[in-house]
């Protein structure tokens, strides 16, 4: 299994690692491939988890390869010359004290040909990943499209080319632990609260998506949302040409909407009508993967044709059904407070909306005002339904609660209940793991319950 990498590029990393000692922490489908990359790389590897291998999703794999597997209380990072960090685990768990820990994205990151996009921000970079990626197939750029969306940075090296883009969506757990890697083109669309859980403050959170331009040179570009002043006032701490969507004032834009219409430099690329994809934030979206795309060099008809063409990316404000004169729309990626406003503000009224699932240490007021002019009925699911009612009662008292215990008889409710015009949203604000295996998952069985009504 010689990936074609060895023959072209010995890089300073690949030597570094033959006969190297290295510790995978994670058994997902990251620590896997990252597993893969260094056995690949000439390194002894031995991989770690919480749970008990057999209880892992790729204990056959573990198996096949012939590396070392260890629960994770008996893993001592520091014995190992190099440990390898899942993004999914904290940075905080013990079998990294006193160790040498990278991320994948920076083990990955210089075995990588061709230029790179990094995408980041707390909402919408799967849907921008998505689009760009959708762009550059249109315009027959060579590209290949991972990162925290499907494939994972180390599973990228092997099919990597120079010549080729590698777009990849990064989260706050990728970036923090990055030292040399450098987006070609960094992309940061928003930042609001999320993930409080693990970065405990807002501050260390933005510090940690900051590392995505804080690392860029004079020779990339650092790509900000200019309607976002928390995104906008991270500029002073890159070096690399700056530049800005998402305009609404007159000013040195790349990107901007102005009476309906998008443009790039001053060039009309589309009226904001033909973004097939509902909600301003979209609008956002379709500017952030415009500019990038620019970057990029494709010409604007080609960015046109494809945005006119995208279809959206699963769970993301997904249009499922519509019955009985009520429509259906599943976002169960709406896993923050932030992505929710988002989706009520995508609809003028006559909602009823499925909240709740497992609290992330949220801040669910800034709904409330919202929920008052939109919702019909505000519907409560698992275990954040108490959390989420006491807060929204302390701002807007008397909010159409009704607590459904489950997604099935949150679905039931609107169905019998729901009149015609009306919509009902699955965009739960929260994390699904109290209930479901994942947002998919949730997702999945909303989209089913609702298939199955009559
Ligand atoms: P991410 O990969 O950052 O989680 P997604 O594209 O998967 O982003 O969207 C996550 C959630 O956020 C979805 O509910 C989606 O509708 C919403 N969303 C998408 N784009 C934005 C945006 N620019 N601002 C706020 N919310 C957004």
């Amino acid at each position: 299994m010689r990936a074609h990498y060895f023959e072209v590029a010995v890089t300073e990393t690949v030597v570094e690692l033959v006969g190297k000692q290295i510790l995978v922490v994670g058994l997902g489908k990251s620590g896997l491939a990252a597993a893969r990359l260094a056995l690949r790389m000439g390194a002894q590897v031995t991989v770690c988890d919480e749970k008990p291998l057999a209880e892992t999703r790729f204990a056959a794999e573990v198996a096949e390869l012939g590396v070392s597997y260890l629960p994770q209380g008996k893993a001592v990072g520091a014995s190992f010359d190099l440990v390898i960090q899942s993004p999914g685990v904290p940075l905080e768990a013990k079998v990294f004290a006193g160790a040498k820990v990278t991320g994948e994205l920076e083990f990955a990151a210089p075995l990588l040909y061709g230029r790179t996009i990094g995408i980041t921000g707390s909402n919408g970079k799967t849907t921008t990943t998505a689009l760009i990626g959708h762009i550059l197939k249109h315009a027959q750029v060579p590209a290949q499209v991972g990162g925290n969306i499907g494939t994972p940075p180390t599973a990228m090296v092997a099919d990597s080319r120079v010549g080729q883009w590698n777009v990849l969506e990064l989260s706050s757990f990728q970036l923090e632990t990055i030292q040399s890697f450098r987006a070609d083109i960094g992309l940061i669309l928003n930042l609001t609260p999320d993930h409080l859980d693990r970065h405990h403050t807002m501050e260390r959170y933005v510090d940690a998506k900051a590392r995505l331009i804080e690392l860029q040179t004079r020779a990339n570009v650092a790509v900000l949302n200019a309607g976002d002043p928390l995104t906008a006032g991270l500029a002073k701490r890159t070096r690399a040409q700056v530049v800005y969507f998402n305009a609404k004032e007159p000013g040195p834009w790349m990107v901007a909407e102005k009476d309906g219409v998008i443009s790039v430099d001053e060039q009309a690329l589309l009226p904001v009508a033909a973004i097939p994809l509902r909600g301003q934030h979209n609008v956002e979206n379709v500017m952030a993967a415009a500019a990038a795309t620019w970057l990029a060099n494709v010409a604007l008809d080609d960015i046109e044709a494809a945005i006119r063409t995208f279809p959206g990316v699963e769970h993301r404000l997904e249009f499922v059904r519509e019955l009985a004169e009520i429509r259906y729309y599943n976002d169960s990626k709406a896993t923050n407070v932030d992505a929710t406003e988002k989706a009520l503000d995508a609809f003028e009224g006559g909602l009823w909306v499925i909240l709740g699932g497992k609290d992330k240490q949220s801040d669910y007021r800034g709904l409330a005002g919202r929920l008052r002019r939109k919702a019909r009925r505000i519907l409560l699911i698992g275990m954040a339904a108490e959390i989420i009612r006491r807060q929204l009662e302390e701002v807007e008292p008397g909010l159409p609660f009704l607590d459904c215990g489950t997604l099935e008889e949150a679905v039931r409710v609107g169905h019998a209940e729901g009149q015609s015009g009306d919509t009902v949203l699955l965009a739960p604000a929260c994390a699904s793991f109290d209930q479901f295996q994942s947002y998919e998952h949730r997702g999945r069985v909303f989209k089913e319950l609702v298939q199955n009504l009559e």
